[in-house]
């Protein structure tokens, strides 16, 4: 079993960056939930929140909560400020394992595959608490910037947070080689093609209605989802 922590930056009284009528707390929390519910469709994966709704968490919270878990991997989801354009990822730059720097280098280069055309300002390092007070491999993304416009328009569509959710996912099932579950098939007589069925956990929200939002919104992106 594969323990993940995932972790939206910010929360309640603290909003992390704002900018075009965008609070950085809601963007995380929206982004780190499609992640949960995208991995729960491998296998062997467990999924812990440091927060499934608006509320405050220090830093060092977040970081015992993997800790107590001895979870895997430690994933923290942002968004960047201060006026330039793009993604970036960090792990902690001090000592670090060699599989942090190898999740970092898959999980940059998938979430850049899946966002399309945005640019790649890198993969970093930095002195961060929840990189730093971690002991799993444990890395940070800075997804777009809050205050520039043009970032701002992509971040206000659900495509592209998907797409962005997407990314890490595809990171993650790459570094931990994560298999598929077996995709619960329609059984019909006329023989359709078995199509893929999200299962969106109502667990794993903080009230039935996020869970049937989302099962509402995979539904009009052509995905047949059901909530269990
Ligand atoms: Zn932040």
């Amino acid at each position: 079993m594969v323990k993940i922590v995932i972790d939206p930056g910010h929360g309640g009284t603290d909003s992390g960056a704002v900018g075009n009528g965008l609070q950085e707390k809601n963007l995380t929390l929206n982004i780190v939930k499609k992640i949960g519910n995208l991995l729960a469709e491998y296998e062997g994966v467990s999924i812990i929140y440091t927060r499934t709704d608006d509320r405050f968490v220090e830093l060092s919270e977040r970081a015992t909560i993997a800790n107590r878990a001895k979870a895997d991997f430690f994933l923290s989801v942002h968004i960047n400020a201060g006026g330039g354009t793009g993604f970036e990822s960090y792990i902690y730059n001090g000592k670090v394992s060699s599989a942090a720097i190898a999740y970092q280098n898959v999980i940059h280069q998938e979430i850049m595959k899946s966002i399309g055309n945005v640019n790649d300002r890198g993969k970093k390092r930095a002195n961060y608490a929840v990189l730093r007070e971690t002991n799993m491999p444990a890395i940070l993304t800075e997804n777009l910037f809050i205050d520039s416009a043009g970032d701002a328009a992509k971040l206000k569509s659900e495509q592209f947070l998907l797409q962005v959710a997407h990314g890490h996912v595809e990171g993650i099932v790459k570094a931990f080689g994560l298999k598929r579950k077996v995709a619960a098939q329609t059984q019909t007589k006329t023989n359709v093609a078995p199509t893929q069925l999200y299962r969106v956990q109502v667990g794993a929200f903080a009230d039935r209605k996020n869970a049937e939002r989302l099962a509402e919104e995979l539904k009009k992106k052509g995905y047949p989802a059901i909530i269990v």
